[in-house]
């Protein structure tokens, strides 16, 4: 028996119902604030990632799934959303588009990881960029639409958490003033933030280990340190998001995991779902793109983890509207009655009436079971005397009421029946 692979999910029939919610609810919220969806492949060079992420960040270290293929290229499974968009965007020069360029996209990301409840190592994650513009007016629109879509959903409990962590400009000063004070902890720290303090010192204030929490609670703050462009970008969002009633908690120690990230970074965290509680996040990213090889050109997205949406979903008894399924069921007996059902069963489904056949040769007796087991609200009974007479038996299942409807006139009788066709709700 094959299993598997580890970290990885089947998303059966039964959960199909979230996904078709959330991706319809998505689809249905980008297009009100303008965005446009964009697909990229799974696979990117190598090099792209280790660019755009950053040399000493955990997703590049451990994380990537990393190959070479046939020809000798080194190739990586998409371990985060931005940097490929924004591959796109400069390969197809959308630079020419007028500002700023709203994407969006929902696409699976792989990280090798420890696997744990709600921590895989293929996700999915529905994204946004908006590429070209600065005005804190675009942070604030890319944070209301996770709040929009998660009140839309209806989770309780949601928080947004804020921080700037400055840009190349004034970081360099934080992060000398952070590792000063590091160095006075140092015997103090766990053996992680050691290698943090020379590898990645921003990472320091991520520690989960007990014994690191009452030292990050005394460091540094990155908003105290901002030069005044990003303290003043800072100060009107914080504005913004106090005028639009949009509630959120400083969180000083929000860092993120990727070295693109400048000035606004931003987390969604649930109540109740455990230890992997970030529901998303993301930032601005001002030099990715010039990072990238394009002209200097502003940015910002997040990424929202699709899994854990609906984890939290039915943890807090969030019930989904349920798919429709096929309504009549065509039952048959001897081989002129099964060709004139199958003739039935396409009219049926090009007039928009979802219909199953019953395959095999069973009595009717047994047909007339599977239909009970099917949920369907009518059944097609054609025999040799239906076949005569021109009349097909129709069967509504609910009252056990029997109905003679000529052949003809059969598909149009169900279809004025049927609550509505299937393919409308499509
Ligand atoms: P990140 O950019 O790493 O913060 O990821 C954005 C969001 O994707 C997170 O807040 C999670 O909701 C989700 N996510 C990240 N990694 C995983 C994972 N390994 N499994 C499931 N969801 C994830």
């Amino acid at each position: 028996m094959y299993r598997i692979p580890r970290g990885t999910q089947d998303i059966l029939p039964e959960d199909q119902p979230y996904w078709r919610f959330l991706q319809g609810l998505i689809h249905r919220l980008c297009q009100l604030y303008g965005y446009q969806q964009i697909n990229t492949p799974i696979f990117e060079e190598t090099s792209l990632f280790v660019r755009g992420i950053g040399e000493g960040t955990d997703i590049v270290e451990k994380e990537m799934y990393t190959f070479k293929d046939k020809g000798g290229e080194s190739l990586t499974l998409r371990p985060e959303g931005t940097a490929p968009v924004m591959r796109a965007y400069l390969e197809h020069g959308m630079w020419v588009l007028p500002k700023p360029v709203k994407l969006y996209y929902i696409v699976p990301i792989f990280r090798y990881e420890r696997p744990q409840a709600g921590r895989y190592r293929q996700h999915y994650q529905f994204g946004v960029e908006v590429i070209g513009e600065q005005d804190p007016a675009v942070d604030l629109e890319v944070i209301s639409i996770a709040w929009h879509l998660y009140r839309e959903i209806g989770l309780k409990g949601v928080s947004i958490q804020l921080n700037s962590i400055g840009c190349p400009k004034c970081r360099p000063g934080y992060v000398k003033a952070l590792v000063e004070y590091y160095r006075g902890h140092e015997g103090e720290i766990c053996a992680d933030c050691k290698v943090r303090l020379k590898r990645n010192p921003l990472r320091l204030l991520d520690c989960k280990n007990e014994g690191c929490q009452g030292i990050i609670e005394g460091a540094p703050r990155s908003i105290d340190h901002l030069c005044t462009d990003c303290r003043q970008h800072f100060e009107t969002l914080r504005s913004y998001l106090d005028f639009m009633g949009l509630p959120y908690d400083l969180n000083h120690r929000l860092v993120r995991g990727l070295d693109y990230y400048t000035k606004t970074v931003f987390e969604f965290w649930a109540e109740g779902i455990g230890a992997q509680n970030a529901l998303g996040g993301g930032g601005r990213y001002d030099g990715l793109i010039e990072e990238l090889g394009g002209e200097p050109t502003p940015g910002i997205g997040f990424g929202l983890g699709m899994e854990r949406i609906i984890l939290t979903m039915k943890d807090q008894g969030i019930q989904v509207p349920e798919l429709p399924s096929p309504k009549v069921f065509i039952a048959h007996r001897g081989e002129a009655a099964k060709r004139i059902g199958l003739k039935l069963l396409a009219s049926l489904r090009a007039a928009g009436v979802g219909a199953v056949f019953a395959f095999g040769d069973r009595s009717l007796k047994a047909q007339m079971r599977q239909a009970d087991r099917a949920g369907v609200d009518f059944t097609l009974i054609l025999g040799e005397r239906e076949i005569e007479s021109g009349q097909v038996t129709v069967r509504a299942m609910a009252k056990g009421e029997q109905f003679e409807v000529g052949m003809d006139d059969v598909v149009d009788w169900l279809s004025q029946r049927v609550l509505k066709p299937i393919g409308e709700r499509l």
